[in-house]
């Protein structure tokens, strides 16, 4: 049985990533099921950076936890707004300041995007997945979904920045806070960027 620690409690990803890679023989914890945590600075200039920060830093305590090797899985995303020079991009959880304040943050978004057309209000959510493997070896993957900033926050679904995002998909009228977690899936940045990760373990 191969072990593989996600560095997320995050229950919504922690079900994505389960359902993805559902490799016979792979077993998934996260850092709360081994009863661990890791917080460690995500202190890179690149989403893949800060994945492989966390994905290192799950292994090790893991490691020393269990006592034998493992592998880790992490993901980091964010939102890149061309008009903003890619802004926020992997700063996009505390771009208004505390760490996570979505509300404050789409307020932040809409204030500098204040006055910008519609054309030039292009966007897109990356979401960059870092496996080191027990052996130290990584698969990288990287998945996007293009639209762009809408003028007002929509919908009840997701979280973060998807009341304001539209994406071209769904006719590029809806946010993606106004489709079901399923369709989202269906087409997101972190759903292609783990049908990216399976394809690269399968081939
Ligand atoms: P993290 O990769 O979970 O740390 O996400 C970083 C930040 O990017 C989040 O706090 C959100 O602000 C934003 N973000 C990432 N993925 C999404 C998404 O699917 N929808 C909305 N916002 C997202």
């Amino acid at each position: 049985m191969k072990t593989v620690v996600i560095a997320t409690n995050n229950a919504h990803k922690v079900a994505e990533i389960t359902t993805a890679l559902d490799f016979e023989g792979w077993e998934f914890k996260t850092l709360r099921d081994l009863g661990l945590a890791s917080d460690p600075d995500e202190d890179a200039d690149s989403f893949e950076g800060n994945a492989r920060i966390k994905a290192l830093a799950a292994r090790a305590a893991a490691e020393a936890a269990l006592g034998r090797p493992v592998a880790a899985l992490a993901d980091d995303s964010g939102l890149e707004v061309d008009a903003l020079g890619g802004a926020p991009g992997v700063y996009s959880s505390r771009y208004a300041g505390a760490d996570g304040d979505d509300a404050a943050n789409n307020a932040k978004l809409l204030r500098e995007l204040d006055g910008v057309a519609d054309a030039e209000r292009t966007a897109r959510f990356v979401c960059t997945l870092v496996l080191v493997d027990e052996d130290g070896s990584e698969q990288v993957a990287r998945g996007t979904i293009e639209g762009r900033i809408g003028h007002e926050g929509r919908g009840e679904e997701g979280f973060g920045y998807d009341p304001l995002f539209i994406p071209d998909e769904f006719g590029g009228r809806l946010t993606l806070a106004e489709v079901s977690q399923d369709q989202k899936n269906a087409v997101s940045h972190r759903g292609n960027a783990l049908r990216a990760l399976k394809a690269q373990l399968a081939g």
